[in-house]
């Protein structure tokens, strides 16, 4: 099986460390700026902007059996041109949904799943309340492109410097935790689930993660498995999905989808049967899928901005991943995974490591 990557970040990398054991074969689309260095070695590389051919990029690549991404913010030609070709799993249809936040917000309202109460527009115009959080309807990740407007004055200043286009304007939710489903869906509709995991962000980047998230009721966690097939069936969706939440009281409310494999599921490398990579390539592939059933609880800690794998701070119940990406501040460059008997012994060890982190 040959699979074509698009996106040379870190995700196509542990997708590929994953099926290489398979014996698959991997090739990678980059853009014309990317850096390549996380899948350096991994498989042939090609460069591709909007406008190039997408019959010579797919004969470049090795004419592979199946294109699969990344990245949300994908050209959805590049996807409907692959087609052309060989299956591409997730579709277009999934990746238009969730690269624009109010397709994404209209993709929930019309399968009656609760989000954060939000309006398309200016935020001078919301009829929210304060404070809320404004979102560029596009090009958002680690908390990038979003803004949190607590009065009058916040949504004046940022009136003067907004831009023409419509953002989304969402209450800020004061939520008691954050908690991701992470699920798999095979071409043959069967799926799977990872359980809740618990995340915990700092200045929007996703600081660490611990599974199955703690204090939730089976009630909960079956409400997160029935959106996530709900919005899964609806696109009729292939391969490894993430619906990112915030949990208030008892209200399970989605705050975004992520249409490939998550960060808040790299647990699963160490703490699943099957990891969240591993899965993402059977679905692709029309392989069965492999069981998400659960070792032990697991957490993960993002190295982010971090100068060089930090070796020494291994320990037998711990696993690093590093990503060979170029050393900035603020920037993920790997993870570390710790198994243990309970939460409380992962959550100490988790907390040990933040010292390895240099948010900004
Ligand atoms: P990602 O890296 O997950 O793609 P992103 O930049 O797309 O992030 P969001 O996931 O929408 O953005 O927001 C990042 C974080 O900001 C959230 O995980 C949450 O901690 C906080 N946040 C976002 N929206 C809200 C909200 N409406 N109320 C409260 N906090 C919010
Ligand atoms: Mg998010």
């Amino acid at each position: 099986m040959h699979l074509a990557l698009v996106g040379c970040g870190q995700l196509s990398r542990m997708l590929a460390l994953a099926g290489k054991p398979m014996g698959f074969k991997f090739s990678f689309v980059a853009d014309p700026a990317e850096d390549i260095r996380c899948v350096e070695g991994m498989g042939a590389v090609v460069r591709w902007q909007p406008g190039d051919s997408v019959a010579e990029l797919y004969k470049a690549l090795g004419q592979p059996d199946r294109v699969t991404v990344e990245k949300e913010q994908v050209d959805v030609s590049l996807l409907t041109g692959f087609q052309e070709h060989c299956q591409v799993h997730p579709n277009h249809k999934a990746f238009a949904a969730c690269q624009h936040r109010h397709r994404e917000k209209q993709l929930l309202d019309k399968l009656d799943i609760p989000c954060a109460s939000y309006s398309y527009g200016q935020p001078a115009d919301t009829h929210l309340s304060l404070p809320v959080v404004v979102k560029s309807c596009r090009e958002g990740y680690d908390g990038k492109n979003q803004w949190i407007l607590k009065n009058q004055h916040d949504v004046d200043a940022f009136s003067d410097k907004a831009e023409e286009e419509n953002y989304i304007v969402e209450q800020l939710i004061p939520f008691e935790k954050e908690v991701s489903q992470v699920s798999v869906r095979g071409a043959n509709g069967e799926v799977r689930h990872y359980p809740l995991t618990e995340n915990t962000h700092e200045k929007g980047i996703l600081r660490q993660s611990i599974a199955p998230a703690m204090a939730v009721s089976d009630e909960l966690q079956s409400r997160a498995q029935d959106y996530i097939k709900r919005i899964m069936d609806e696109l009729d969706y292939v391969g490894v999905i993430a619906m990112e939440c915030f949990l208030v009281k008892d209200q399970l409310l989605v705050n975004e989808l992520a249409p490939r494999v998550h960060n808040s599921g790299h647990w699963t490398q160490s703490g699943s049967v099957t990891c969240q990579f591993e899965n993402h390539m059977r679905a692709v592939s029309g392989l069965p899928l492999g069981s998400t059933e659960i070792f032990s609880v697991t957490g993960m800690v993002n190295l982010i901005g971090t100068e060089k794998a930090p070796l020494d701070s291994l320990t037998a119940q711990s696993q690093l991943h590093w990503y060979d990406k170029e050393v900035r501040v603020g920037r993920k460059l790997g993870h570390i995974n710790i198994v243990g008997e309970d939460h409380q012994t992962v959550l100490e060890q988790m907390r040990s490591l933040h010292g390895l982190s240099r948010l900004a």
